[in-house]
């Protein structure tokens, strides 16, 4: 198994990817990848992240660190930009609860030269979730939403 640290002190995650295939695993994320051994990013933060196998590492060493598994296939899709699996329902029950509970704080993108339009390559909401955008021939695709607040266990608590 192979394990990503996360650079930043303040994130102390590491991410444990397994696979059932070695040879897989090496072609999708590891030393066949073009990010080894140190141009990762941090599923829990987006920030730098360098592998190490984890026969290298000492038991010891791991104990203080958040550890998060992940299938080297979605590890993968995660440094491709698609995302996590949790981040992954975007049906229209999810984005209705989310425009209902919270109101866009940034949209990004970029104009398009020469029209009065604009490309929205993400939405980010005042609760923090992000919206992720792609084309599709129908119209808009939202494909992921990030850091989403988990609204059940907020309405829980809430009484
Ligand atoms: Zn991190």
């Amino acid at each position: 198994m192979i394990l990503f640290v996360c650079e930043s002190l303040q994130c102390h995650t590491i991410t444990r990817v397994m696979s059932r295939s070695v040879d897989e695993m090496q072609a999708l994320v590891g030393e066949g990848s073009e990010w080894w051994p140190k141009g990762y990013k941090c599923p829990n933060c987006n920030g730098p992240a360098g592998a190490v196998y984890e026969i290298e590492v000492s038991p010891v060493q791991l104990k203080d660190f958040n550890i998060r598994e992940l299938d080297a296939e979605d590890y993968f899709r995660f440094l491709m930009g698609v995302g996590l699996p949790e981040e992954s329902d975007c049906s229209v029950e999810v984005l209705q609860q989310i425009f209902s509970k919270s109101k866009v704080k940034s949209i990004a993108g970029h104009r398009i030269s020469g029209t009065k339009r604009f490309c929205v390559e993400w939405l980010e909401m005042e609760d923090g979730a992000r919206l992720y955008f792609g084309a599709s021939s129908h119209g808009a695709t939202i494909y992921r939403i990030s850091n989403r607040p988990n609204y059940t266990e907020k309405a829980l608590n809430d009484g």
